[in-house]
């Protein structure tokens, strides 16, 4: 894998920024690996990379529920890790990189703690982080994980597959996570038949723990959990994840969010952005066109398309000022705004809407 290095203090220079958001080759492909790499530098604040397949759960609102992830235990290719942590490398990346996606990272300790450790030593300035269910977790796999390098961790502490969320069984659930850990969990939010949450410090590291009614909260991922889809959502709110987020499953599968699944065929698809093997680094699959594309959709309110249109995930109201000044970057950049707005005309990925009742899973999972 070649190394390069890229001079960050010119990227601002480098790219044509008309704000501190958004860049004009956000929505094209930029020609040159400089310009490539400024774009993923100057942009991406999260790289999610689920390092394996395997769930020991299957919880009811999760797409892993669908699928036979319980025996399933592919690893990301070392290869494909390797040069996702190299080209950040060479870019001097350090912000945050997450380790999961639908797996269960703790499952495999000796490939977690691998993991985390070649991240520290090649990008030693970055917020190593993951979600976990918890249920591997102790004291000395923690102290591991923290010596190996991990920034922050996320504990959501689910019910059993089936189960209805309560709040005696929540409750139990923080109780026995406190009791294993040997150190209470700090509760900052308790609100019956919704959720608690609270904190822990063990080791200098800071773990979040949560338990949450999902049948209330959870998001149907992009439509692959037809039980939580809110199809009069109609979303028009902008997204961000395709700016800010670059997202590689277990398969190499690039997407433009953590709401698609690998597993699923239709967002394989139709929402891939292609597999990242067969792209020449990191930076020419986040400056692709198909991603561009994704990024001229969810710049402005405007309707969206199938799986957008239903997904609640940063969901807002604009206020004029905002509206008006996203409208004038889809001018600069993109060009004049069509009427009817382009997600109201037949797109492959406006057709998957009239699908809906075709989609094969009808779970959800949530972190
Ligand atoms: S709106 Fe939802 S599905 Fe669409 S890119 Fe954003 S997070 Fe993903
Ligand atoms: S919600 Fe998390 S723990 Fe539950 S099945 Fe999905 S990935 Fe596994």
């Amino acid at each position: 894998m070649c190394l390069r290095t890229f001079p960050i203090k010119s990227y601002r220079e480098t790219l044509n920024m008309v704000s501190t958001s958004f860049l004009k080759h956000h929505f094209i492909a930029p020609d040159t690996l400089e310009e490539r790499a400024a774009l993923f530098a100057q942009s991406v604040s999260n790289v999610v990379v689920e390092i394996t397949q395997h769930c020991n759960r299957q919880c009811s609102y999760c797409p892993v529920s669908g699928v036979d992830r319980l025996t399933n235990r592919a690893i990301l290719p070392h290869e494909i890790f390797d040069q996702i942590i190299h080209d950040l490398e060479s870019i001097e990346y350090d912000k945050s990189i997450c380790l999961n996606l639908y797996n269960e990272p703790t499952a495999d300790r000796p490939l977690l703690l691998q993991r985390i450790a070649y991240i520290r030593q090649h990008l030693p300035k970055s917020r190593i982080y993951f979600s976990t269910n918890g249920d591997f977790l102790t004291r000395d796999y923690l102290q591991a994980m923290v010596e190996a390098g991990l920034s922050e961790l996320y504990v959501t502490l689910h019910p059993p597959k089936n189960h209805a969320y309560d709040d005696a069984s929540a409750m139990t659930r923080f109780t026995e996570f406190s009791s294993r850990l040997g150190k209470g969990v700090k509760v900052h939010v308790l609100s019956p038949g919704h959720t608690i949450q609270g904190t822990l410090t063990l080791f200098n590291l800071k773990i979040n723990v949560f338990t949450t009614n999902y049948t209330i909260y959870g998001s149907d991922r992009g439509g692959s959990v037809a039980s939580l889809t809110n199809a009069s959502l109609g979303r028009t709110s902008p997204c961000s994840r395709p700016f800010n987020d670059f997202t590689v499953s277990y398969d190499g599968t690039i997407f433009p969010c953590c709401q698609m699944f690998a597993d699923n065929d239709v967002h394989q698809t139709y929402y891939s952005i292609g597999n990242i093997a067969d792209f020449p680094d990191i930076f020419a699959a986040y400056a692709s066109i198909t991603l561009a594309k994704w990024r001229q959709d969810l710049l402005r309110f405007s309707p969206k398309a199938s799986p957008c249109d239903t997904c609640s995930e940063d969901c807002r109201v604009g206020s004029e000022a905002e509206i008006a000044e996203r409208d004038a970057v889809y001018r600069q950049f993109v060009g004049e705004i069509e009427t009817p707005e382009p997600a109201q005309q037949p797109s492959p990925r406006r057709l998957l809407s009239w699908l809906k009742p075709q989609r094969h899973l009808t779970k959800t999972g949530q972190r």
